[in-house]
């Protein structure tokens, strides 16, 4: 990939149309309600397959010359993005609170946390994006100068779920646009409304018709996988499955990010006190809907009853209830009734089969907001250790030792991340190396998420493929293309062209032996020369 890097501005041409100018006439509109009040804060349009159909196509008029200006030309355009973001951190928050009712503090994060990601790929994409100029493996193939090059699909469809509204899409989004594709967007229609944000402030800035917001519900989606050249999907299981099936058909690359059931192992040798912070934290963090929270915990029987107690005292401290533009509460409201719901009957089926609530069980009295949750006596019979949750419950079971830990943590269809609390770190790095998941944090909750040169992807029916990962986080969203330039004077032939000849079969055959294969067989002149058959 060449970098010519022009000057910002280059590539963006005609007067563009922003997506806050979008007419709702035609299609349905979508209210957006914050789920605290119950206030419809917004409406959408839900976009039509042919209205999808159309802005692939006209992202597919603008990519070539995104991809023509080099990670540079590209990096210029994504930091002045990036001030934007800056510029706007506390808009963006407000509207991100609008429809999540977040806590305030969680709300500012995400345009922070989109900063930093933009950053990282927009001054590294360069480097990653560089040809590779792989050394030949054998003699024969010496005449040749090889190289890999780099070169994106041309439009990415990337479809997000509501539970980070801003940060979500832009994790994605963002790596997409550095390794030179266009990128159209479908996020969640309960939260659309920190997308379009992001539309609107892409077209703020002048930067080419290179990103776009469709928004929707599933059949919007459905067609964003029908258009799309390479499919980036974070949400469920259930959808990632028919995105899956949609994208074979098609026969289009796709990277899936699913659903987990995280655990976390507390050992009899951890500092309490910080494990029981760090899995409130990670269980409670924006109502546990977060892919990576804390779902499940396990305690070595020595430590039990003194850990439960002060993972009970930390989340009875939380405080929950809606922010506004002050940061008052740590927890607010699940994003809809159907998630409150789930959480609900985690809750009472696991105390009907015998669990006992410690702290929360019940609706938070505003919206759909739930209390923080602690269970005990609770096993691997009950959907709230099995099934994903998504919502602030942290069922507590007693094991006797690190080897049930073990086996139990691996009990799972998910392998999304997990956590093991120790004093001995490397004891916490080799239990890492058995847990079946994507990410394990020793000692903490999330560091994986705040560190773009680790892959992030869930094992098995937590996803396919993985974002980020240094290179790989742009390299994804290319097709590998191979080059071969003669590096000798070429002859009016080359050895293997017609026609054919037994000598020089076996001079290149000879060749690759020597270079390839070992022992005797590599210079075993008499055994090559029995090939030659006949009396030639
Ligand atoms: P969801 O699967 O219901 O929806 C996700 C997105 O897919 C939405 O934009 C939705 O409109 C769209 N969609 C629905 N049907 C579709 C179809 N047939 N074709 C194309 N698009 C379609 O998920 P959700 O309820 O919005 O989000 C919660 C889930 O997301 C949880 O399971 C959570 O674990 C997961 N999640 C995973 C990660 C991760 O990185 N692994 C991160 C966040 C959330």
């Amino acid at each position: 990939m060449t970098d010519t890097d022009p000057a910002p501005g280059a590539a963006a041409k005609t007067p563009r149309k922003t997506p806050a100018a979008k007419t709702c006439d035609g299609p349905a509109l979508i209210e957006v309600r914050n789920p605290g009040t119950g206030a419809v804060v917004g409406t959408v349009p839900e976009e039509t397959a042919d209205a999808v159909a159309a802005e692939v196509r006209e992202l597919r008029v603008h990519q070539p010359e995104w991809e023509a200006i080099g990670p540079g030309g590209r990096k210029a355009w994504l930091l002045q993005f990036q001030d934007w973001l800056i510029d706007n951190t506390d808009r963006l928050a407000t509207v991100l609170q609008s429809e999540t009712a977040k806590p305030r503090v969680d709300a500012l994060i995400d345009p922070g946390f989109a900063a930093d990601l933009i950053g990282y790929y927009a001054r590294r994409a360069a480097k990653f994006l560089a040809d590779d100029r792989p050394s030949p493996h054998s003699p024969l193939a010496r005449v040749k100068r090889l190289t890999t090059v780099y070169r994106p699909y041309p439009v990415v469809g990337v479809i997000t779920p509501w539970n980070f509204p801003l940060a979500m899409p832009v994790m994605d989004v963002f790596p997409a646009l550095a390794a030179g594709a266009a990128v159209i967007l479908k996020p969640s229609e309960v939260t659309p409304l920190s997308a379009l944000e992001l539309a609107k402030g892409w077209a703020e800035t002048g930067a080419p018709e290179v990103f776009t917001v469709v928004t929707g519900a599933g059949a919007t989606g459905a067609a964003v996988v029908g258009n799309a050249d390479y499919i980036q999907f974070t949400g469920s299981t259930a959808t990632g499955r028919k995105i899956a099936a949609a994208c074979v058909d098609r026969m289009i690359p796709y990277s899936l990010e699913l659903g987990g059931k995280d655990p976390a192992i507390v050992l009899a040798d951890a500092d309490l006190d910080r494990a029981a912070h760090g899995i409130a934290f990670g269980g409670m963090f924006n109502s546990g809907q977060v892919c990576i929270s804390v779902e499940r915990v396990y305690v070595e029987a020595p430590v039990y009853d003194e850990f439960v107690a002060k993972l009970t005292a930390d989340v009875k401290a939380l405080r929950q209830g809606l922010d506004g533009r002050d940061a008052k509460h740590e927890v607010g409201a699940l994003a809809n009734e159907s998630q409150a719901a789930i959480v609900q009957r985690h809750v009472d089926e696991a105390v009907a089969a015998g669990a006992k609530v410690l702290t929360g069980g019940r609706r938070a009295g505003f919206g759909t907001a739930f209390e923080p949750t602690v269970l005990v006596d609770v096993d691997h019979t009950m959907s709230c250790v099995t099934e994903e949750t998504f919502g602030p419950t942290l069922p507590v079971m007693k094991v006797a030792d690190e080897a049930e830990a073990i086996r139990l943590a691996n009990d799972s269809v998910y392998g999304l991340s997990a956590s093991v609390w120790t004093g001995d770190r490397e004891r916490g790095a080799r239990i890492a190396r058995q847990i079946n998941a994507g990410a394990v944090n020793i000692n903490d909750v999330f560091a994986n998420l705040f560190s773009f040169a680790l892959p992030m992807g869930g094992w098995g029916l937590s996803g396919v493929g993985a974002r980020w990962g240094g290179a790989n986080g742009v390299r994804k969203y290319c097709r590998q293309q191979a080059i071969t330039v003669p590096i000798l004077p070429t002859q009016h032939k080359e050895l293997f062209w017609y026609p054919y000849s037994m000598p020089k079969l076996l001079f290149a055959l000879g060749a690759m032996r020597a270079a390839g294969a070992r022992g005797l067989r590599r210079l075993d002149l008499r055994a090559l020369w029995k090939l030659k058959g006949g009396d030639t």
